[in-house]
């Protein structure tokens, strides 16, 4: 019998506020420990949480994002444990009603479960909650830095949508590219920033009911996620093969060793003891405010791309440049706007204007020509007046000098030759100068005729029409 996999992903991020959730303390990576605390994130008795309007406002700026529904009332509960790294004995997230919930993300993937190279997976919700402090193990002792206590969480619930490692890792690139680009989260898995807990079972293939869950909790890469699916899953087949009873349990990822451990079996909702949060009101956003959250929606990575070859005509490839690099991408869309040949410009965007920044290690800040220049340069390609060889050379001006496309082929008269004439003379000077590529040619070397051409092009200094040339070389040689 043949078994597949269902995962499902729980991955926490911290938001991007300059505060932290529920007192006015530093939201920042890097201070010395126990330094960004006051009483409220220390837990201390009696302290009374005020909810960061800022935080709401991204919680529900990402459900937007994830194409998800904003209840009109949403609540905070208390979840009860206790642990050394929260100092309340509780930790403030949303039970019951979740700021956002059932919307999806959709994102490449070339694999089972995509349709076109894209793939779908549900979100049941993404709520608001607060991060822990950090425990930290030295030889005899341990410590707890309470920095991270308090900081926004926001908990992003997928559907068991995913079916292994390689789709996991997929939807983790293109959750966290969306959040980023979205101004949600840096999303910096260096400093913690996303944490993510993996559900997975395993099933007969093509079965509807869903397995035992076993939860990989806390790993912090994704390459982590895949590498700790890539042991779980076929661990699991081979129990079930064996006729084992798989039963619900958490267990950790030992990366060094690379293999999963069990450390617990699952404990359940109730076992935490929600209940509202007493101290802080219910969250019942109004339409004045939620719309202003709206405007701030940004086009995200994938729905960019697709404009991008649908509007401007351009291959794949080339969109995918223009998004990963969002200025560049900006710079096309303004020189290619109403082009005939979009394609042309993103050409030169690509092979030319980002080659030459990464070589000088500069941005295009510090660019001393605009768009216009692009396309002006284009312009004079296709309407003759340079060959797309002299355009080159053109493009390495203007990026030295700033001059305009045209000023620079006036200074260096780099106009192109299309006197057939002219032409004429240098390709009888070519096939002189050349008589054993020319009998080459005669007897059936095609390679040969390139050579000559590049003889022609080289005596007009690269100005001849290269079109031209080809034309008037061939005739002249099977004459
Ligand atoms: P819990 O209350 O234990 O956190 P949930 O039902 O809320 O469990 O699910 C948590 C995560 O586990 C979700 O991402 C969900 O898609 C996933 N999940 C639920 N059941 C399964 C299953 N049988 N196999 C794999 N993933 C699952
Ligand atoms: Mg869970
Ligand atoms: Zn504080």
């Amino acid at each position: 019998m043949e078994y597949e996999a269902v995962i499902g992903l729980e991955t926490h991020v911290q938001l991007k506020t300059r505060s932290k959730m529920w007192c006015g303390c530093a939201n920042a990576f890097g201070s010395d420990p126990n330094t960004n605390v006051c009483p409220i994130c220390l837990g201390m008795p009696g302290v009374l949480p005020v909810a960061n309007d800022e935080a709401l406002r991204l919680t529900v700026l990402t459900g937007y994002l994830l194409n998800c529904e904003i209840p009109r009332f949403a609540k905070f509960d208390r979840k009860n444990y206790f642990y050394p790294d929260s100092a309340k004995n509780y930790q403030v997230t949303q039970y019951d009603r979740p700021s956002t919930a059932n919307g999806w993300v959709e994102f490449e993937f070339d694999g089972p479960g995509s349709v076109d190279g894209v793939a779908r997976v549900r979100i049941t919700r993404a709520h608001l909650e607060e991060d822990v402090g950090k425990s930290s193990h030295f030889d005899r002792h341990s410590g707890v830095d309470f920095n991270r206590a308090g900081v926004p969480l926001l908990e992003i619930v997928s559907e068991p949508d995913l079916n292994g490692p390689e789709m996991a890792y997929a939807y983790l690139k293109a959750l966290t590219d969306i959040l980023h680009r979205g101004g949600i989260s840096d999303c910096d898995l260096e400093k913690g920033m996303v944490r993510c807990d993996v559900n997975v079972s395993v099933r007969p293939k093509g079965t509807a009911t869903l397995g035992s869950k076993i939860e990989i909790k806390n790993m912090n890469s994704f390459s982590g996620v895949r590498r700790a699916l890539e042991y779980e899953i076929p661990r699991q087949i081979e129990a079930v093969r064996r006729g084992e009873k798989l039963r619900q349990e958490t267990r950790r990822w030992d990366d060094a060793a690379g293999i999963t451990e069990a450390m617990r079996s699952k404990e359940d909702a109730h076992d935490y003891r929600y209940f509202p949060e007493p101290d802080l009101m219910p969250f019942a956003p109004t339409d004045a405010w939620l719309e202003e959250v709206r405007s701030l929606v940004v086009e995200l990575p994938l729905q960019r791309k697709r404009r991008l070859i649908r509007d401007y005509g351009i291959p794949a490839g080339d969109a995918e440049v223009l998004c990963d690099h969002l200025e560049l991408g900006r710079f096309f869309e303004s020189a290619a706007a109403g082009v005939r040949n979009p394609k042309a410009i993103a050409n030169l965007v690509i092979n030319n204007l980002q080659a030459r920044l990464a070589e000088s290690g500069t941005g295009l800040e510090e660019l001393k020509f605009g768009p216009a220049g692009l396309r002006e340069l284009v312009e004079l390609v296709e309407s003759g007046r340079i060959n797309s060889k002299i355009a080159q050379d053109v493009f390495a001006e203007m990026y030295a000098t700033g001059e305009t496309p045209s000023a620079v082929v006036e200074r260096k008269g780099w106009v192109q030759v299309s006197d057939t004439g002219a032409i004429e003379g240098f390709c009888d000077a070519a096939i002189a100068g050349n008589p054993g590529s020319v009998a080459d040619f005669r007897a059936g070397k095609a390679s040969a005729l390139n050579f000559l051409k590049g003889q022609v092009m080289k005596l007009s200094k690269g100005k001849a029409n290269p079109g031209l040339v080809g034309e008037i070389l061939e005739r002249k040689l099977r004459s």
